[in-house]
């Protein structure tokens, strides 16, 4: 069975944004006939419940139904630290001290062909004085992927120094655990896939198929948020635009409507094809929402 899913963090409202991520994922999935889940991303904000149930309602109010329970990361931090151990094992990992601010220092720095950015092996065989010299300092060490030079990726993070699982190795376990083979998700992740992929290379997991959906972003060409006014659904009802009325704006904005007249979420699947996804990000005018 072939499963897609949306993957929200619980920071507070979706906006416009994220609800039409949710939405390409759902189409996706829902017009190859594959399962949907859903599956909060709370390692960061903790499982933060009012946000958790905001969030599912108003996916709810849009049609936008999913599979089985929802998951909670917070909840599966038993299989992060199997993965990591397996990355252990193979010898594929190590201890690295770096603050924040040296590991920005550090990357600003030219190193080669590693992606810019990227982190350049700082503490990649530390001597025993240089391990003590830390702790000593009372720094607790992160744990980075060796990725031996490889320039697709860097050496990124797979636990941070709170002992939390890191982004990418949480998401890889996640996506493999859960049987997901399509992920949709906003293209302000897409430089994070390369990590992913050889993350499931090196644990022996299956490559899902990816789809990056352009951002959304306000009339001033920043990418939206909450600055941007009323971008959550329940702002908007309050302005008296209706759920059906923000599923057809959105489903026209992803090529699967002709027109944004209000539609139901079953009702937008036969004309959908992710192939007429628009590739440029997608201007919100809330004049046209509002006059719709
Ligand atoms: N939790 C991430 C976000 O809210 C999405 C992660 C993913 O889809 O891989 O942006």
């Amino acid at each position: 069975m072939s499963a897609g899913r949306f993957a929200p963090s619980p920071s507070g409202s979706l906006h416009l944004g994220n609800l039409r991520t949710a939405l390409a994922a759902w189409l996706v999935a829902r017009s190859s006939g594959a399962e949907f889940l859903l599956r909060f991303e709370d390692l960061t904000t903790g499982a933060a419940p009012a946000a958790q149930a905001e969030q599912l309602e108003d996916l709810a109010l849009l049609g936008i139904t999913h599979d089985g329970k929802v998951t909670c990361q917070s909840e599966r931090t038993e299989l992060y630290a199997q993965a990591i151990h397996q990355l252990e094992q193979l010898g594929l990992t190590y201890d690295c001290y770096c603050s924040r601010r040296e590991v920005r220092e550090a990357a600003a720095a030219p190193h080669g062909a590693a992606p810019e950015g990227s982190y350049p092996g700082t503490c990649f065989r530390l001597t025993q004085t240089e391990v003590r010299k830390h702790e000593r300092a009372g720094r607790r060490p992160a744990l980075r992927l060796n990725g031996s030079g490889g320039i697709q990726t860097d050496d990124f993070v797979l636990r941070r120094a709170d002992g939390v699982a890191a982004y990418n190795l949480a998401v890889v376990v996640d996506d493999a655990a859960q049987g997901i083979d399509q992920v949709v998700r906003g293209d302000d992740l897409v430089e994070t896939t390369p990590r992913q992929v050889l993350l499931q290379g090196l644990l022996g997991y299956p490559t899902p198929t990816y789809l990056h959906v352009p951002l959304v972003l306000g009339l001033d060409g920043e990418r939206l948020s909450k600055r941007h006014g009323a971008v959550g659904l329940q702002e908007l009802r309050a302005l008296g635009v209706s759920p059906p009325q923000v599923l057809g704006y959105l489903a026209n904005s992803l090529g699967a409507t002709p027109q944004d007249s209000p539609v139901t979420a079953e009702g937008v699947l036969n004309g959908f094809s992710a192939q007429n996804i628009p590739t440029q990000p997608w201007v919100f005018d809330p004049s046209e929402l509002r006059s719709g």
